[in-house]
């Protein structure tokens, strides 16, 4: 079967971490990568400060290079992604700090043009192409939802209510049940529809933010994709769900300078990245207890961490020189976890 290759994992939790390419303009910076190896093996390096132990050595699932493309990073994700349609439900998010190539990974720069589609949409595509195609004994639904997560409020960005009320979080004593309820979901039959959608998602989580950009950073976005089966012979249902999320900035944000919104949205954003942490640490080591409840973001992941759910993180970095303490930050949380 497809998906065997990730069952084995310890704990089901996969880490890949991803480097970006200096950004045109840029290349004349220093780099702090200093070895990528075919395992999975990542050296970073400060080449500010020479001497012998400047050198830390990490290891991944797998390491992308600058160079990856799109469509490599999605091959190696593409297994967990079908095994939703086997019933499986599936977690894959991208961690780091701003600039580090989170939203390139999970939706890509540019929509319209296909090369550069990020892990979501390709991961639509093939779950509609995978449902109508090979599948023909088991009728597929698809549904999305797609909510963002800012100073611990939820909130629905495909509901074009501007009033809307804050969302509650289902208790989700059910497995593979809504872990959202109250948001919207959206049927959807084809890349195109998913497209659009995700478009009036953007457009949504720009208001009242003073840019995109800025706001985006700043809080969580969560693409669920919900797939129900009907087996055509027995009428048995399955279902899975697969949760897409494109997380705040990692960075650490200097208490000195930071007062008021800033401040609150820094602390915010901290506290929900450490019981994300926490979450899957805890679940790495197969403790028995699993801290879900200490942030929206965890309760709203909660079916799919854990379980029998599949967990693949993306280690976003930033290979500029100038980034090499939130760096190493960033690989010290995926070090916890992996
Ligand atoms: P984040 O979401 O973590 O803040 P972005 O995804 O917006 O970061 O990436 C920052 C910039 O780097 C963007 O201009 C993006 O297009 C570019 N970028 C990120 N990753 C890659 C990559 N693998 N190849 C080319 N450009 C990239
Ligand atoms: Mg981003």
């Amino acid at each position: 079967k497809l998906y065997n290759e990730v069952q084995d994992l310890k704990g089901n939790i996969r880490v890949y971490c991803r480097i970006r390419p200096f950004l045109s303009g840029q290349s004349a910076k220093q780099t702090t990568i200093q070895y990528i190896g075919e395992n999975g093996e990542l050296v970073v390096v400060n080449p500010l400060k020479p001497g012998k132990d400047n050198h830390r050595l990490f290891k991944f699932n797998k390491v992308f290079s600058p160079a990856a493309t799109q469509e490599e990073v999605f091959r190696d994700t593409q297994p967990l992604i079908r095994s939703v349609l086997d019933g499986y439900n599936v977690c894959i998010f991208a961690y780091g700090q701003t600039g580090s190539g989170k939203t390139y990974t999970m939706s890509g720069p540019n929509v319209t043009s296909v090369v550069d589609w990020g892990v979501n949409y390709r991961a639509l595509n093939d779950l509609f192409n995978i449902s109508q195609t090979r599948r023909s004994s088991i009728a597929y639904e698809i549904g999305v939802q797609m909510v963002e997560i800012y100073n611990e409020q939820v909130r629905d960005l495909l509901c074009n209510d501007t009033f809307q009320k804050r969302l509650g979080i289902w208790n989700t004593s059910q497995p593979n049940g809504l872990a959202v309820p109250d948001a919207s979901l959206h049927p959807v039959k084809s890349t195109a529809d998913v497209l659009e959608l995700m478009n009036i998602g953007l457009m949504n989580r720009a208001v009242g933010a003073t840019a995109l950009n800025e706001r985006s950073s700043r809080s969580h976005s969560i693409l669920t994709v919900h797939v129900r089966g009907t087996d055509l012979e027995t009428n048995a249902i399955l279902r899975g769900c697969l949760h897409l999320v494109d997380l705040a900035g990692s960075e650490r944000v200097d208490r000195s300078e930071a007062t008021g919104d800033r401040l609150r949205e820094a602390q915010h954003i901290n506290k929900s990245l450490s019981a994300l942490g926490d979450v899957i640490f805890a679940l790495a080591q197969k403790s028995s207890h699993v801290p879900y409840r200490n942030s929206k973001l965890t309760q709203v992941l909660q079916s799919s961490l854990g379980g029998q759910a599949k967990t693949l993180m993306f280690v976003q970095l930033n290979p500029d020189v100038e980034s090499y303490s939130e760096t190493i930050s960033t690989l010290k949380f995926a070090e916890r976890v992996s």
